[in-house]
C-alpha cells in the first residue's frame, strides 16, 4: 500500500512535468517552473544589455522593423494559444523586441518573450519577410519550451536535485547550463538546442510567420542564404547545432502546404 502511493505520488510529479508542444503536440520533460526559467532569463538578458547597446527604433528603421515583426508574431502567436486553451502558458510574457549592435549572424528569444536580432544577421536575412521567418523560429523555441527541456536534461546529465525549491539563481552549475542552453553570454552558441529541436522550431517558426502575414514560402530560400554565410569557414553561431541544410529544406517543403492554410497576406 505504501508503495502504490509512493509510485502514485512519483508518477503525480512526473506527470506534472510533462508538458505537450503546441502545434506538434510532442511530449516533453520539464523540470524546471517556468517562473524560474523566466527570472533567469530576465537576468541574463538584462546583463547582455548593458554590455550590448540596443539601436533605438526612433533612430533606424532596422530596429523598428525588427519590433514591428515581433509585434506580429507575438500577436498571432497569442491568438493561436488563446484559441488553443493555452494561453496561461503565455500569460506572464512581456515581450520585449531589440535589435543590437553586433557583427554576429545572431538571433534568440529567452523564455518570457525577450527577443535580439543582431545586426550582423540583417545582410542574410535582406528582407523582412526572412526577418519574420527567423524571429518566429526564435519565438518557437521559447513557445515550445525547448530551453526548459535542454535545462532539464543537463541537470538530469548532472545529477543535480530539482526536487522541492532548489534555488536554481544562485546555483552555478544550474546557471552554467542555463547560459549554454540559451547560448547567450560568454557561451553565444556553444551547446544551444538539439537538432530535433531546431527542426521543431522551424516547424512552429514557419506557422508562426504565416500567422503573422509574412509568406512562408521565403523560409526556404532564408535557409539557403543562411547556410551559404560564412564562405565554408565557420559557420554562423545561429547554426551551430543546425540540421543539414538538406534535411532542414527537404522539411520546410513538406512543411509548406500546412504553413501556407495559415497564411493570409497582411494588408
Ligand atoms: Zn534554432
Amino acid at each position: 500500500m505504501k508503495k502504490t502511493v509512493l509510485f502514485l505520488t512519483a508518477g503525480l510529479g512526473f506527470m506534472a512535468a510533462c508538458t505537450r508542444v503546441p502545434i506538434t503536440g510532442r511530449s516533453q520533460l520539464n523540470l524546471i517552473p517556468e517562473s524560474q526559467m523566466q527570472s533567469m532569463a530576465l537576468q541574463e538578458y538584462q546583463s547582455f544589455l548593458t554590455e550590448n547597446k540596443a539601436v533605438s527604433p526612433a533612430a533606424s528603421k532596422d530596429a523598428e522593423m525588427v519590433k514591428r515583426v515581433g509585434s506580429r508574431i507575438a500577436g498571432a502567436v497569442t491568438r493561436y494559444m488563446n484559441d488553443h486553451n493555452a494561453g496561461k502558458e503565455i500569460s506572464t510574457y512581456k515581450w520585449e523586441f531589440n535589435l543590437v549592435n553586433n557583427k554576429e549572424v545572431n538571433a534568440w528569444c529567452m523564455p518570457g518573450g525577450k527577443v535580439v536580432v543582431y545586426t550582423g544577421l540583417l545582410p542574410v536575412t535582406q528582407n523582412e519577410t526572412a526577418l519574420a521567418c527567423v524571429m518566429g523560429h526564435e519565438i518557437a523555441h521559447a513557445i515550445a519550451r525547448h530551453g526548459n527541456e535542454r535545462m532539464s536534461q543537463g541537470l538530469i546529465a548532472q545529477g543535480i536535485q530539482v526536487a522541492g525549491s532548489v534555488a536554481l539563481n544562485r546555483n552555478p552549475q544550474a546557471q552554467n547550463i542555463f547560459l549554454q542552453s540559451f547560448g547567450v553570454g560568454g557561451n553565444v552558441g556553444l551547446m544551444a538546442f538539439s537538432r530535433q529541436n531546431e527542426l521543431e522550431a522551424d516547424h512552429l517558426g514557419v506557422i508562426f510567420m504565416a500567422m503573422a502575414g509574412y509568406n512562408p514560402q521565403e523560409a526556404i530560400p532564408f535557409w539557403q542564404r543562411m547556410a551559404n554565410t560564412g564562405g565554408g569557414q565557420k559557420p554562423p553561431e545561429l547554426l551551430s547545432t543546425h540540421p543539414s541544410d538538406a534535411r532542414r529544406v527537404q522539411q520546410l517543403q513538406q512543411l509548406m502546404p500546412e504553413a501556407m492554410k495559415y497564411y493570409t497576406p497582411a494588408k
